[in-house]
């Protein structure tokens, strides 16, 4: 196949729609780049899109294009003929799960935690004949949605099943944004956007720089990954928390569930995520090697997303458009980062909480990102410096603290306020000629200054400003925040060797987000995997000596 990369199209418009580029158009533009006439191609495919609105008002579809000729021998020749860096023979780099060991593996191994570490963990071990226990505290999808809904709704929080918790992880509950800046080299991050795919997410994310595919999609494809599970001799369990380990000589012999049952396993993977605060404290209390980690705190920022599409596409077309993402950055005069964090196109602020009398937001979208408005969550970065203890669980502390106050300033709402009274520190009031916030869960008007330690405050006014230089509009009086977004990633590290296990117990291989080795979905997926890899590399697939769950 030949790679021909930087093809750009530019974006034609008819009424107030985009014109879909086919593939007679992509035909017509490929042969005339490789001076062939478009009969000799056999095939031609997407490799990678993106829009490229660096020229407004002209837009334009940068494609790499993946072409086959009729005549296969006839590839090399064309891209010698070229003389062009852009036009190369296409070298696949295949995902290649390894040889498993030899070892035998005593007991079937467990996996604490069905997020994307622990689910793709799971598929991996399941499809190569490991049997995987997977151990999940919350609920179902299905049930779990319900519950959601119903808090939201009414304000009543399922401690064990919730926005952080449950089937899926934190994840499904999301804007379902794939992309990430883990390095590839093994191929894991496209494995796991062809596993998301097998498992019913639509194919474009293969090819997407931003790939996404919201919450109502991942929902379903979270499902399909846990049936693929369970045919090839996985288990599943819900409402099934892990509250002890049992160890003996610092090796790992069985996982304690709800208090009471113990499964025998002498290899667990803790892919906890970085809310499991109760485990976090528990694992810390039995001196399992940790330490606090550095991660960022702020607020939720909501616009009308017609004001970022104008922004980031242009006025002439903004609104013919998919809904616009962006990315902000900024350092403050205190030397202090800012950036934007999870942005959510057409999308809701969720009141994403997991425990009582405390309150956290987050932000979702579906698949269609089609609400009014735009989201993101404006964070400052912290540090163990700012947790006022060098504890491994300060960090935990620190972020309750941030969501004791959120909770009292919204009454147990969100507590939301427009920019202009934030900058005047006063309370708002409903103004008619705003627009309207688009959350998930009740809210009410207050006024959020000094709900961010002072440094962070600070930090946070400067960096909306500076903001409002790259998108007009940005920190206008009705740009509406709400807080505190103190989930953005673990704060904690959970230790492991380079065998990826904990070097307190063997048989223990922190994983994903929670254990401080990823940060969103795609990433813990690829860290799930790599200590799928780890586990199977060592052992042979298991072999059944009698019915244990
Ligand atoms: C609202 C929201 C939106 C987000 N949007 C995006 C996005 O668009 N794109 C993106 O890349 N990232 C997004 N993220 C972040 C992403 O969800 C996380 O980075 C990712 O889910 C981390 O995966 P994980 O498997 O490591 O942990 P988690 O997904 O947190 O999963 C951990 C699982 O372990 C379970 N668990 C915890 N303790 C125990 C125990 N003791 N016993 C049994 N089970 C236990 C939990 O119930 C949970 O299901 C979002 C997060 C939230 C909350």
């Amino acid at each position: 196949m030949i790679a021909i990369n930087q093809v750009k199209i530019e974006i034609v418009f008819q009424g107030n729609k985009a014109v879909t580029v086919d593939e007679a158009a992509l035909r017509k533009k490929a042969s005339k780049l490789l001076g062939i006439s478009d009969t000799q191609i056999a095939e031609i495919v997407i490799l990678k899109h993106s829009i490229d609105a660096r020229k407004k008002p002209q837009l334009f579809h940068v494609y790499t294009l993946g072409v086959c000729l009729k005549e296969k021998k006839q590839e090399e020749k064309t891209v010698k003929r070229c003389r062009n860096a852009n036009i190369t023979i296409y070298r696949e780099n295949p995902y290649i799960f390894p040889q498993s060991g030899m070892k035998i593996l005593p007991e079937r191994p467990v996996i604490i935690g069905m997020g994307p570490a622990g689910l793709f963990c799971g598929y991996m071990l399941a499809k190569h004949g490991y049997k995987p226990i997977i151990l999940e505290r919350g609920y179902d999808v299905e049930k779990r949605t319900k519950a959601v809904e119903e808090f939201w709704e009414s304000g009543t929080l399922d401690t064990e099943s919730n926005v952080q918790f449950g089937e899926g992880g934190a994840g499904t509950f999301s804007d379902g944004k794939l992309n990430t800046l883990v390095k590839d080299k093994n191929g894991r991050n496209k494995e796991v956007l062809r596993i998301f795919v097998e498992c019913g997410a639509p194919p474009e994310i293969l090819y997407e720089s931003k790939p996404h595919i919201g919450t109502d999609i991942l929902k379903k494809v979270v499902a399909n990954m846990r049936e693929t599970i369970l045919k090839n001799d996985g288990s599943v369990r819900f409402g099934a928390k892990v509250t002890g380990l049992e160890i003996e000589n610092t090796k790992l012999t069985g996982v304690q569930i709800n208090d009471t049952d113990v499964i025998k396993t002498n290899h667990a993977v803790l892919a906890i995520g970085h809310s499991a605060r109760d485990t976090f404290e528990y694992l810390a209390h039995i001196n399992i090697s940790m330490e606090a980690k550095a991660f960022a705190v702020g607020m939720r920022v909501e616009h009308s997303q017609s004001l970022i599409n104008e922004n980031m596409y242009g006025s002439a077309y903004g609104n013919m458009l998919p809904a616009a993402p962006y990315k902000l950055t900024a350092k403050t005069s205190m030397g202090r980062g800012v950036y934007s964090f999870c942005m959510c196109p057409g999308g809701y602020v969720v009141n994403a909480s997991s425990e009582n009398k405390r309150l956290a937001v987050n932000g979702m979208s579906y698949s269609d990102r089609g609400s009014k408005n735009a989201n993101s969550a404006i964070i400052v970065q912290v540090s163990p410096k700012d947790y006022g203890s060098d504890k491994p669980l300060a960090g935990v502390a620190f972020q309750r603290r941030l969501e004791e106050k959120a909770y009292a300033l919204g009454n147990g709402k969100i507590p939301v306020q427009y920019y202009g009274d934030f900058v005047k520190n006063q309370t708002s009031v409903d103004r008619e000629d705003y627009y309207r916030p688009c959350i998930k869960g009740g809210y009410q008007l207050a006024n959020l200054r000094g709900l961010l330690p002072k440094e962070c405050e600070t930090a946070f006014l400067e960096g909306m400003e500076q903001f409002d230089k790259t998108i007009k509009g940005y920190a206008a009086e009705d740009t509406i925040l709400s807080g505190i977004e103190s989930r953005t990633s673990s704060p904690v590290r959970i230790h492991r060797n380079e065998d990826l296990q904990s070097p307190s117990v063997e048989g223990l291989y922190p994983c994903g987000e929670g254990a401080g080795y990823a940060g969103g979905i795609t990433s813990a997926a690829m860290d799930g995997i790599l200590v799928a890899e780890k586990i199977a590399s060592q052992y042979q697939p298991f072999v059944d000596k009698i019915a244990v769950v």
